[in-house]
Order: structure tokens, then sequence, then C-alpha cells
């Protein structure tokens, strides 16, 4: 993914409101991005943008070599389904559909018959761990398990119709997933104001936090206390140099 100069506006004239002012960024194949930044810094307009769901006012986004400005609407649907996962933050999986069910909701009903499908699913979901619950639904699952589920209906079409795609992952994102990123892209004034390996980025804003239990979770900085996503103990925050 390659973002150059992208700019988006809303509105015309003095109305005209800036969400984003020239954003340059690189997504290598692969790499875990963590978006932050402060509300109305523009997260979710380049998050609509990257998703194909918007396009910039001006700049250029290229996804695999692609131009997507220049891209019809139709076309960007398609790149939309065939290239792009998404996992909302509420995780938005159906309730009354298996996991299986919801799964498979990733693929197109168009795409591989039906054992060609289930072998799709069965593959991914043994990689993502939760092979043993394909056939529960959501409400009886645990809250990590339940992000797989999500992650795992983003995810099924990459070994799918086009295996040497990639497939570029959305996610709105809990706080703790930002410990697991590659690097932060920390959006500022609707500017990108660095994009940085985790560590470094994440110390100007926010702790980590260390349990005894071996836990470790982001934090932001204004929480004097933690409990740990673990064992639940009270657990203080420390400075990620300290
Ligand atoms: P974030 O996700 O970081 O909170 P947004 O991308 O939602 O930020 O918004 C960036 C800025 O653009 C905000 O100031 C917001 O008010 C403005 N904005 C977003 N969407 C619209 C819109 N449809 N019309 C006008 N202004 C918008």
């Amino acid at each position: 993914i390659a973002l150059r100069g992208v700019t988006k506006v809303y509105g015309e004239g003095q109305a005209a409101m800036h969400a984003l002012r020239g954003i340059d960024l690189d997504i290598e194949p692969g790499a875990f991005v963590a978006m932050m930044g402060p509300s109305g810094s523009g997260k979710s307009t380049c998050m609509n943008i990257l998703g194909c769901l918007d396009t910039p006012s001006a700049g250029s986004y290229r996804f695999e070599g692609v131009e997507v400005s220049t891209l019809s609407r139709n076309q960007r649907a398609l790149l939309r389904r065939n290239y792009i996962g998404f996992v909302f933050q509420g995780l938005a999986l159906w309730p009354h559909l298996s996991v299986r069910g919801n799964v498979a909701l990733g693929l197109s009903r168009t795409g591989p018959d039906a054992a060609e499908r289930a072998e799709r699913i069965a593959a991914t979901a043994k990689e993502l761990g939760i092979d043993r619950v394909l056939g529960d639904k959501p409400g009886h699952l645990s809250g990590g398990e339940r992000q797989r589920v999500a992650l795992a209906r983003a995810l099924v079409r990459r070994l799918a119709e086009n295996a040497r795609a990639h497939t570029a992952v959305l996610y709105g994102a809990q706080d703790d997933w930002i410990d697991v990123a590659d690097c932060v892209a920390l959006l500022e004034e609707r500017r990108l104001k660095h994009k940085r390996p985790t560590k470094r980025a994440v110390h100007l804003f926010a702790g980590i936090a260390r349990c005894h239990c071996g836990t470790r979770m982001y934090v932001p900085s204004n929480s004097p206390k933690y409990v740990c996503t673990n064992c639940r103990n009270k657990i203080p925050v420390v400075d990620l140099d300290g």
C-alpha cells in the first residue's frame, strides 16, 4: 500500500473541512500497522480510503501497484471484495449463525464449490485456533475467540480465490492490539506525524503493563492502575523503557 499526498476535504469554500491534509504512508506486505491519534485526527477517514469505501479529494493511493483513484466504483468494489478484509470494532458477528457460517460470509457466493469452501474455512480456522468451535454460536465463545472468528472471516478469502494476492485487513482495534503491531502510524492534526516501530511510538503517549502472570498489555497513559486481562489482578503501569 502506498499513499502519497492523500487529502480529504469535506464541503466547499468557507465551509471546507480538511479531514486529511496530505498523508504519505507505505505499508509493506505482511506489515501490521496500528493507526493511532486523537479523536478527529483523521483515522476513520484514512481507514475508509484504504478500505475503498471513500475516495481521496487529491493524492495517490496504490494497492499492489494499482492506482485506486483511477478505478471505477465497480472496480473499487471488486478490489474491496477480493483483497481487503474488514474486522469491525464491534466484530459484527451474526449471533444466529455458527462460527462456520460467520467465517463463510467472507467467501463470495459465486466462488468455490461447497467442498472447497469447507476446506478453506477449515484451513483458516485451524490457522487461527478456532477449528474446535466451528459448530458453536459466537455467543458461546470467549472474547478472544470471537475476535479470531472476525479475523478468520476477513482472512478466509486470502487462502481462496487468489492465493498470490495479499489481503489487507482493516481492524477497528481495541487498545491492547497496539502491543502486537509492528509499527504505529500516528495521526495528528489530520497529518501523519510519524510512522515508527511500535516501541518508540507508543512510548510517547502510553505505557505497557506487565503483570506477574506474564501478560503484557497496552495501557493509555492516563490510567494509573490497570486490571490484567488474563488474571484480573490490578497491576501498576510501567514506562516502556522501565
Ligand atoms: P478520527 O477517526 O481520527 O476520530 P475522522 O476521520 O472521523 O477522525 O475525522 C477527521 C475530521 O474530519 C474530523 O474533524 C471530522 O469532524 C471531519 N469529518 C469526518 N467526516 C466528515 C464528513 N462526512 N463531513 C464533514 N466533516 C467530516
